[in-house]
């Protein structure tokens, strides 16, 4: 048996990249970026105008000049209007490139317009006003996101308008998510008095989802020749395979001997924890990764936030854990020497400190109970009694 830590890195050893590939931006939303992201251009790429309003030479206004002869109109997109005299404007619209000859904008709100002529109805005239200058944001080249970092909706945009219509981006592994056990019957089913819905396989597709991977579910009775037959396939067609169920003690968990006969390498079997102590993870000679997770909808849950995810997130190039802290807000007795994760609701309070409220529920069977909590708080295994006030790493599996 080992420990959470010792579990942890060996799973994290595991992590590898899976290479790159180039797909069209729109699609880009959750993955990670694989190169930077560079300015195509300076940003702005001209001295855009930022007011509609004119564009006149400022040294006009400061010798006195208030009324401007309107030499043109020039709306966004078009070539720069120049003035021939001082005494001109050029009536101009936001987004426009200001035209060389001058350099001040003034709003329409601060003018009047009559005959062909602006009049300015205001005194003080900063030169350069309502002007966003060429290169101020970025210059051309310039890194605006650097590789590693996950694709938002602003990087969509930036991307857009860089004209990167191709961005590249850190493959995912395939992953196949297998349950087991004959007592399962489809979602779509109805069970029997004696079964259940195989729901395992579907929150894990979820939580993938989350990281754009599209996992294969399938589903293996407890036979050993079926489980054999699923397991070999999947082992040279996947770069990771999640089982969940048929790991522990029982008549009909195959699992472990199957996997052996398999020419899966054992990592560990068993971790000091609760939920989630029968956790048996593995190396195909083929690199193929196997995460077996004991059946009990809680522990498979837990599990694969513990640590399906942080290897996941390593292997796509981003930091394996974004543990948070928060102080547990009553006191916990948990006496078996095991790492215990306790689900908890979290809140943040007004001085801005997160805090974690026990939702115990009825142990790992008790998958209503995840409805309640949002994440699951890591108490160590060599105390037993946790007192309110004391802080501890929680894994959120809700947004917070
Ligand atoms: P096992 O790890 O196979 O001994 O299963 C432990 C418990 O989890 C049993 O009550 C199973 O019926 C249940 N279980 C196993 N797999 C699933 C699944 N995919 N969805 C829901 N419950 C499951
Ligand atoms: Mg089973």
């Amino acid at each position: 048996m080992v420990t959470v830590q010792q579990a942890e890195e060996i799973v994290l050893v595991e992590a590898r990249s899976y290479g790159v590939e180039h797909i069209p931006f729109q699609s880009a939303i959750g993955r990670v970026l694989a190169a930077p992201l560079q300015a195509d251009r300076d940003l702005p790429p001209y001295d855009r105008v930022t007011m509609d309003g004119i564009a006149i030479n400022h040294a006009a206004f400061e010798k006195g000049v208030t009324k401007f002869k309107i030499k043109g109109t020039q709306a966004a997109g078009e070539k720069p209007i120049n003035i021939t005299s001082p005494e001109e404007c050029v009536e101009i619209m936001t987004g426009a490139a200001l035209p060389e000859t001058t350099d001040t904008i003034i709003r329409y709100e601060d003018v009047t317009i009559e005959n062909g002529f602006a009049t300015v109805n205001v005194t003080t005239i900063k030169k350069g006003q309502n002007i966003h200058r060429k290169g101020t944001d970025r210059k051309a080249n310039d890194i605006i996101l650097n590789a590693g970092n996950l694709i938002d909706a602003s990087a969509i945009g930036i991307a857009a308008s860089m004209g990167q219509t191709t961005v590249p981006v850190e493959r995912l592994p395939k992953i196949a998510i297998l349950s087991t056990g004959n007592e399962l019957v489809d979602p779509s089913e109805t069970p029997n008095e004696y079964q259940i819905r195989r729901s395992n396989v579907y929150a894990i597709h979820a939580i993938l989802q989350e990281y754009k991977v599209d996992a294969a579910i399938l589903h293996i009775p407890d036979d050993v020749f079926e489980i054999e037959k699923t397991l070999s396939k999947c082992l040279s067609a996947f770069d990771a395979i999640i089982l969940s169920g048929g790991i522990s003690m029982g008549k009909f968990d195959h699992l472990p001997q199957v996997l052996e006969q398999l020419q899966v390498q054992n990592l560990f079997y068993k971790v000091q924890q609760r939920p989630g102590k029968p956790f048996w993870f593995g190396k195909h000679k083929n690199d193929c990764l196997v995460f077996a997770f004991p059946g009990n909808p809680v522990s498979t849950f837990m599990c694969m936030f513990r640590y399906f995810v942080p290897w996941l997130r390593k292997s796509i190039g981003l930091e394996a854990t974004c543990i948070k802290w928060a102080e547990l807000d009553s006191d916990i007795t948990f006496e078996p020497k095991l790492q215990y994760f306790l689900q908890v609701k979290l809140r943040y309070t007004n001085d801005a400190k997160l805090v974690a409220t026990p939702i115990t529920g009825n142990g790992s069977g008790d998958y209503a109970n995840l409805a309640d909590a949002d994440a699951f708080m890591e108490l160590p295994a060599e105390i037993s009694n946790f007192k309110k006030g004391n802080i501890y790493p929680v894994w959120p599996y809700k947004a917070i």
